[in-house]
């Protein structure tokens, strides 16, 4: 189980009117699962994120990463823990640092004392993963959104987590570049590595095995993508909305169309139109 929370409430320090942006919240989020987390702006989705790699410490209640608590003052353990839930944020620009490709790759492992040979492999590893090895020695100035996304994840992976968070790590790119970040999530996933991806694109959640909805720091939904899109009442009170086939779904079904009532990708509602007699 390598993320753990109990009963974590998050209040952001302010002179007057401290901000409580996560409240009472108690999940676990299991080895290999692909895990969404939607709800509105202000919602605590970020402040949820960021608290499980102790870049924040719950303010009470615990967070732990395979059993260790986030809330210790040990500059090495945090690192550790930080090293195990990698993350990566909504604006590429702001976490390129390098002008080379691999070296935007080789600080992470640098940091973390690899041995030079290893590096490389790293790199090698964490560009192939992202299917961008051809960039190696290239500037990172220069390439689509997508592709700057896809290097910020190689640069966590190369620092080899065992959990990769994704805060609104598509929200800037085009439908072209969502797909490509979108698609190294499901291949990582497949490979072991468990997905946080936190999105407000429905579409990209109903691919997860699990959605969490987030609603003023409270966890207020938590089920498969079936379980949470079917509720769409829920969905319309927290300011959710439907993915698109499912929405297009529950207007034909609505106006009588006789269509089963489950969570349609666009191929299946497609297909399920044209069997309609
Ligand atoms: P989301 O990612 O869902 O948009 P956030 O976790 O960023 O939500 O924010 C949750 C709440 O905390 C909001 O009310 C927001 O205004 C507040 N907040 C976020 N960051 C800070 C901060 N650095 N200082 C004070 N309040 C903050
Ligand atoms: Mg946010």
């Amino acid at each position: 189980m390598p993320i753990k929370f109990e009963k974590v409430t998050y209040e952001y320090p302010a002179e007057e009117n401290a901000v409580v942006a996560v409240k009472d919240v108690s999940l676990e989020i299991a080895d290999g699962s692909f895990v969404c987390i939607c709800g509105e702006n202000g919602s605590g989705k970020s402040t949820l994120a960021m608290l499980m790699n102790g870049l924040l410490q719950p303010t009470s209640g615990a967070v732990t990463v395979d059993g260790k608590t986030t809330s210790t003052e040990e500059e090495e353990e945090l690192f550790a823990i930080r090293q195990k839930v990698g993350m990566v944020f909504q604006n590429p620009d702001n976490q390129m640092i390098a002008s080379i490709i691999e070296d935007e790759i080789a600080f992470g492992p640098e940091n973390l004392g690899v041995p030079r040979e290893e590096i490389g492999e790293r790199i090698d590893y964490a560009l192939s993963a992202v299917g961008m090895t051809e960039h190696r020695r290239h500037t990172p100035y220069k390439l689509s959104g997508g592709q700057k996304q896809r290097i910020a994840i190689a640069a966590v992976l190369a620092m080899r987590p065992e959990v990769l968070v994704l805060d609104e790590s598509t929200a800037m790119l085009d439908p072209k570049g969502r797909g490509e970040v979108l698609k190294v999530a499901e291949e990582l996933n497949k490979q072991g590595i468990t997905i946080v991806l936190i999105t407000h694109f429905m579409e990209e959640a109903t691919r997860a095995d699990r959605v969490i909805v987030m609603s003023e720091g409270k966890v207020v939904m938590d089920g498969t993508p079936e379980q949470v899109f079917r509720d769409r009442e829920s969905i319309e009170r927290y300011g959710l909305e439907l993915p698109a086939p499912d929405a297009v779904a529950a207007e034909l079904i609505k106006e009588g169309i006789p269509l089963e009532d489950k969570i349609y990708s666009e191929s299946e509602l497609a297909e399920a139109i044209c069997r309609l007699k």
